[in-house]
């Protein structure tokens, strides 16, 4: 087993297991990690990493991701530390840098009685990894709330802000999937002034129908397909006979057949098994291939 180091200045870490920062609990370990807090503390982490010619990736709360078992070159800089945000119960308008966890919004913006984030307190994702996926539930998604966000260009290290407008927003899909920009932070527009307990309770009624219908204490990267609209994903899994099928320590949810939980040690070698086999199985019987919503790191096109 790989012993973790740590160079002081920067707080990075060398060999560190990547399980420990996705949902799945799989993944091998990066070559370097760091963790910003600040801004400062990222400008250096990214000035140290043009400086050595390291290539580096971000992730957020690992919460849509599959690291391969081989684990990743170069750099990876998780964002899940990078707190603070500013939510304006007057006018509606929050500020929250990426590192923001969305329930923790969800709830805040409750409280306050802001509409708008009822849907999103079951998503255990950061506001900078829901603004790259357009994450979404229950017909909402953040696109419908966003404003702007402010980003990093990785090859200049410049920072600007770009409007929702610009940044083409569809199903799950986003310009900044193109991964040459790092988001420093997001700013939404929810509807001020509505009866906070009415909010709270909506958000909470939210959360424990999640809790009944998805394998929610189990890991598992939430759903693994794209919904082939106006299809659903878990049907047409249920539909083939998967529901429950298992490979190695990765099984196809028996509470929802479009999530795939780690049920006993996975590894993402066994996921990616699977995923390989319901997308031959239902390709087969329904004539279409499902494609991943889940990021896939470290993967080649041979896996
Ligand atoms: C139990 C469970 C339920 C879920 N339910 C839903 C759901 O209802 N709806 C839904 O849409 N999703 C759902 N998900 C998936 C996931 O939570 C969302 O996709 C979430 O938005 C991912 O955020 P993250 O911070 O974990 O990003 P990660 O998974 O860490 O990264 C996702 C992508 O965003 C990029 N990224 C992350 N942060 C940044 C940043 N600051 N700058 C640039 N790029 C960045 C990464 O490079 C990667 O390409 C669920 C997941 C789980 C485990």
């Amino acid at each position: 087993m790989l012993q973790p180091k740590k160079l002081n200045e920067l707080n990075l870490l060398s060999d560190e297991y990547l399980s420990n920062y996705t949902t799945w609990r799989v993944g091998g370990a990066a070559e370097w990690l760091a963790e910003p807090t600040t801004i400062e503390e990222l400008r250096k982490i990214i000035a140290w990493a043009n400086l050595k010619k390291i290539n580096y990736r971000v992730i957020g709360a690992g919460s849509n991701l599959l690291i391969h078992d081989s684990g990743l070159k170069g750099l990876s800089i998780c964002m899940r530390r990078f707190h603070g945000s500013k939510l304006n119960q007057n006018d509606g308008e929050i500020e929250a840098l990426a590192g923001e966890a969305i329930p923790t919004l969800a709830r805040r913006a409750a409280k306050l009685g802001l509409h708008g984030l009822e849907w999103a307190v079951g998503i255990p994702g950061t506001i900078g990894g829901a603004a790259v996926m357009n994450a979404g539930a229950q017909g909402s998604c953040i696109a419908n709330w966003m404003k702007s966000v402010k980003v990093i260009s990785k090859n200049e290290s410049k920072i600007f802000e770009i409007k929702r407008e610009e940044l083409c927003y569809s199903y799950r899909n986003s310009l900044l999937q193109q991964e040459n920009l790092l988001v420093l932070s997001v700013k939404l527009q929810l509807e001020p002034g509505h009866d906070s307990i009415k909010i709270t309770k909506i958000t909470n009624e939210n959360l424990a129908h999640r809790i009944n219908t998805q394998p929610y204490k189990l890991p598992s990267c939430g759903s693994v397909f794209r919904n082939p609209e106006p299809l659903k994903a878990g049907k047409l899994i249920e539909d083939v006979g998967l529901k429950g099928y298992r490979i190695g320590g990765a099984e196809v949810s028996t509470t929802h057949a479009n999530f795939i939980v780690n049920k006993d040690n996975a590894t993402a070698s066994d996921i990616q098994t699977l995923i390989k086999l319901i997308q031959i199985k239902v390709k087969k019987h329904h004539g279409l291939m499902l494609q991943t919503e889940v990021k896939k790191l470290g993967f080649t096109v041979k896996d």
